[in-house]
């Protein structure tokens, strides 16, 4: 199978070149054409332990990797990093549920992706015969910078540089990643927020000129461990089937039963995987996208417009979702029409005017997939609250942010599924 660049069709990358370069040569991200290559029958992964379960389903939809290949990159990725084999337990608060996604090494979500990327990387890297040293560029608000430098450090043909956002990421996550050790780590803290961070990767993959100096002169190739990369995302989709078999087991729901996802979201990312497993089959009906004061998303999906050329880029008590360009809402628009010259067209006004309008058609099938909501930090705090004095369960603020906008949505919504609530910053 061929995965292609959302802004030019005819740009085409195996799974294991699409891992190594991150963003496509043209700007674009990589996703595959359609989903009906990568389909199979969830309910035959139910009954497995999270880690086959993982080899399963990322054996097919990354198809240049065996089943016996990804075995060995999943057991080498997990075993031994997280609190349990289970990875990401989910559990009953209240009338709702909460998939814990960080329970890894730096108690965010993004070690369940960052675990596999450079076991992934450097299996591509075999696979295509690159000698060159891979340096990964990447930008964070905090959570993805310290999740990447724990994956990759130590990993030999790899090496690593992440920005961060001087006074934009909290202490504990700035020590978390200037103490990093490894010889093959680098942290710079940059003047700007998160926006200028992801701008300058941007600029520094897009300058072919300098790609071309690194690689003839330093035999360095730039990649990414921002959720643009591929093999950064398809990790993701594996909870979302976990959670789903785990409510199952404990009879909480029917197989089959549909149940909606409340996700607080910030590049896009983890959403996007929760549509990719309705996609595969999954009976996951609504996907909920939760925002903080930041709040582009929702009123993209409310209104069909994505303008960010007057909205001020606010620094909120949940900083990973501190966000105002969403990358892989992309992927979603580009899956939805099937239209790399609308994407290209959409992408080029975004950068140009600050802001683009999807058509309507786009629009109603967004409607029928998504529901959005936001949340700012007063109501955060007092969710925090709530949650505790209720069910005796301490939420972080990103957590909160989802956990509020889900109560949001099933007060417009009495006809709701069970809601499974994403919760992806430890409270401590
Ligand atoms: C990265 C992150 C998010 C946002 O996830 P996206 O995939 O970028 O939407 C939310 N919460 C926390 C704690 C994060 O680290």
């Amino acid at each position: 199978m061929q995965y292609q660049s959302t802004r030019d069709k005819n740009l085409k990358a195996s799974s294991a070149q699409a891992i190594l370069n991150g963003l496509a040569p043209d700007g674009g991200l990589y996703t595959m054409s359609s989903f009906d290559e990568v389909k199979f029958d969830y309910t035959t992964v139910l009954n497995m332990d999270t880690m086959s379960m993982s080899t399963k389903i990322l054996s097919k939809l990354l198809p240049d990797f065996s089943e016996a290949e990804m075995a060995k990159l999943v057991h080498d990725g997990y075993t031994g990093k997280f609190e349990t084999d289970h990875l990401t337990p989910t559990v009953p608060v209240g009338e709702d549920f909460i998939l814990e996604l960080f329970r890894g090494p730096t108690s965010a979500f993004k070690d369940v992706a960052l675990s596999m990327l450079p076991r992934l990387m450097t299996a591509s890297k075999e696979k295509l015969g690159v000698d060159d040293e891979i340096m990964i560029l990447t930008a964070t608000s905090g959570d993805t910078g310290k999740a990447a430098l724990e994956g990759f450090k130590g990993v030999d043909g790899v090496s690593i540089g992440v920005l961060f956002p001087d006074g934009g990421v909290s202490d504990i996550q700035r020590k978390q990643m200037v103490t990093t050790t490894g010889d093959n780590v680098q942290v710079w803290a940059v003047r700007g927020n998160f926006d200028d961070c992801q701008t300058g990767v941007k600029h520094a993959f897009a300058d072919e000129k300098f790609a071309e100096k690194l690689l003839d002169e330093y035999r360095i190739a730039l990649s990414s461990a921002n959720s643009i990369n591929w093999g950064r995302l398809l990790p993701q989709v594996v909870y979302y089937i976990s959670s789903y078999a785990e409510l199952v087991a404990a009879g909480k729901i029917e197989a089959g039963c549909p149940i909606d996802v409340c996700v607080p979201t910030g590049n896009f990312g983890n959403i996007l995987a929760a549509w990719y497993a309705k996609q595969i089959g999954v009976p996951i009906e609504r996907l909920l996208c939760a925002s903080n004061d930041n709040r582009v998303l929702t009123d993209f999906i409310n209104t069909g417009t994505y303008d960010i050329s007057d909205r001020e880029f606010i620094l909120t008590s949940s900083p990973s979702m501190d966000i105002l360009v969403s990358s892989n809402l992309e992927r979603l628009l580009y899956l939805l029409s099937g239209d790399d010259k609308l994407i290209a067209d959409l992408m080029k006004q975004l950068s140009e005017n600050g802001e683009y309008e999807v058509p309507g058609d786009m629009l109603e099938k967004l409607h029928e997939l998504f529901w959005a909501g936001f949340c700012d930090d007063e109501g955060a705090k007092t969710a925090i609250g709530k949650v505790w004095k209720d069910d005796h369960y301490l939420c972080d603020t990103h957590t909160a942010v989802a956990w509020d906008v889900a109560q949001q949505y099933k007060q417009a919504n009495p006809e709701h599924n069970a809601v499974v609530v994403l919760s992806t910053a430890s409270p401590y």
